[in-house]
């Protein structure tokens, strides 16, 4: 008997008990390892002593302050590390709770922003389709995921979407990456007129995208042409890296490998690790400039707004990120997670593709080679490669909808930076296991 409404009632998950390392452990002593860090949240695994210490220190000191009266120190020591490893411009953090709360931040300061510059016309958000942003409403609004937006859609605030770049199912047939990057940033163009361009407040995109396509990085040229195109209509450019950021993708930020800088940037689960719910917002001086030297106070706020735990949590994790190398770790493991893949999976016939950065990477799945190659979206193959890597003792992230919201299955992985060569052997291993008999038995 629960009392929880869980996310799947009818199939009530198991109890974890314990993690360890990159492992969890349920209530029957099996072991499971993390190899999707949860949804790319744990990136020191489990039960890191350093950063259990440092959230029961903080916990002794304070516990809570309102931000309304006061900052506190692991806070105001967390914005400066960020601060410190991002581009010059990009000075200053406000400590949210969640992923969906740094988008609803961030989509909230480009609306305020505008408004202090003498723009308050400025009011339509541009997103992708395929996109997911967040389940709050404000944040599903601007995803353009069909599935995940259709029960909610006539709660949804209008929102306006182009084109994802996903080159392997929508670039042309003869078509150059520059040439791909070019119509992409054109149609954001024709958008931003179509709307009006003095009406559009920011563009929002997630610089590797995550749980709704499997590690999809953009064709090299795209951002840098977004950027121009933003630019040149004032409107802001928002990068999402809640899933892709600290880390994960083998740079500090994912933008980093884009020659992009962005003017908002939302980061979460990397963030605090799992180890408290912690999200950001790095907002460029510019935005921060023309709201404080104009009404002179960002117009929003939560309860757990810089929460000192969360923070302390933080700074701890990123403590031992840099202290350990572990941004260049995860650079140096996901090649070889990319290699195992390759080796498992090139010439496996329902396997179109591998891809990510990073310890960030995925497969895709086809029922047969060629165009028009999806499994019935109505097997959930998806579903059953996480039951049979379950049972098997892997976590790893399935998505289904891979190609437009509907059709394609892809899984992802997104173990700990400080997983080892041979915890990645067995899991491509197990996975290989688990997608053999998912196969085999919706075929
Ligand atoms: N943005 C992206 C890119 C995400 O992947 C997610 C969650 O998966 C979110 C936002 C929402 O984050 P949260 O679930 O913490 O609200």
């Amino acid at each position: 008997m629960t009392h929880i409404f869980h996310r799947t009632p009818r199939s009530l998950p198991q109890l974890a008990l314990r993690g360890e390392g990159s492992f969890l452990i349920d209530t029957a002593g099996r072991r499971y390892y993390d190899g999707s860090g949860g949804a790319a949240v744990s990136c020191l695994g489990h039960a890191h002593p350093e950063v259990v210490e440092a959230v029961i220190a903080q916990i002794r000191q304070l516990e809570y302050a309102h931000t309304s009266f006061f900052t506190s120190e692991p806070a105001e020591r967390l914005a400066d590390i960020l601060v410190q490893h991002s581009p010059p411009g990009l000075g200053h953090a406000y400590f949210l709770s969640s992923g969906s709360e740094a988008v609803e931040t961030a989509l909230k300061m480009a609306r305020q922003y505008h408004v202090e510059a003498g723009e308050p016309g400025r009011r339509h958000n541009i997103s992708r389709l395929q996109s997911y942003h967040g389940n709050t409403l404000g944040a599903l609004a601007i995803g353009g995921h069909r599935g995940r937006r259709a029960l909610y859609q006539p709660l949804l605030p209008e929102s306006h979407h182009v084109s994802p770049c996903f080159a392997l199912h929508y670039r042309q047939d003869g078509e150059s990456d520059e040439a791909y990057g070019t119509r992409l940033a054109d149609e954001l163009d024709q958008t931003i007129l179509a709307l009006g361009p003095k009406t559009v407040s920011a563009f929002i995109a997630e610089t590797v995208i995550g749980a709704t396509a499997g590690a999809v990085c953009a064709v090299p040229g795209y951002f840098p042409k977004i950027r121009a195109v933003c630019d040149r209509h004032g409107v802001l450019l928002i990068l999402d890296e809640v899933m892709s950021g600290m880390g994960r993708t083998g740079s500090y930020h994912a933008f980093e490998r884009e020659d992009v800088v962005p003017d908002l940037l939302c980061l979460a689960k990397g963030l605090g690790g799992g180890y408290q719910p912690i999200a950001a917002v790095m907002a460029h001086d510019k935005v921060v400039d023309t709201i404080v030297g104009g009404s002179g106070a960002f117009q929003h706020g939560h309860t757990y707004v810089g929460h000192p735990v969360a923070c302390a949590a933080a700074l701890a994790v990123q403590h031992i990120v840099a202290r350990d190398g572990l941004v260049q770790q995860s650079a140096q493991l996901g090649e070889y997670l990319q290699l195992r893949l390759r080796e498992r999976f090139t010439d496996h016939p329902h396997v179109s593709d591998i891809r990510g950065r990073g310890l960030f990477q995925a497969i895709e799945l086809v029922a047969r080679r060629g165009p028009d190659s999806a499994f019935e979206p109505a097997l959930q193959l998806h579903a059953h490669i996480k039951r049979q890597a379950l049972a098997r003792g892997l976590l790893c992230y399935p998505g289904g909808g891979t190609i437009d919201g509907e059709r394609g299955d892809h899984v992802l992985l997104a173990p700990p930076y400080l997983t080892t060569r041979a915890e990645l052997d067995a899991a491509v291993d197990i996975l290989g296991a688990a997608v053999d008999a998912s196969i085999a038995g919706v075929a």
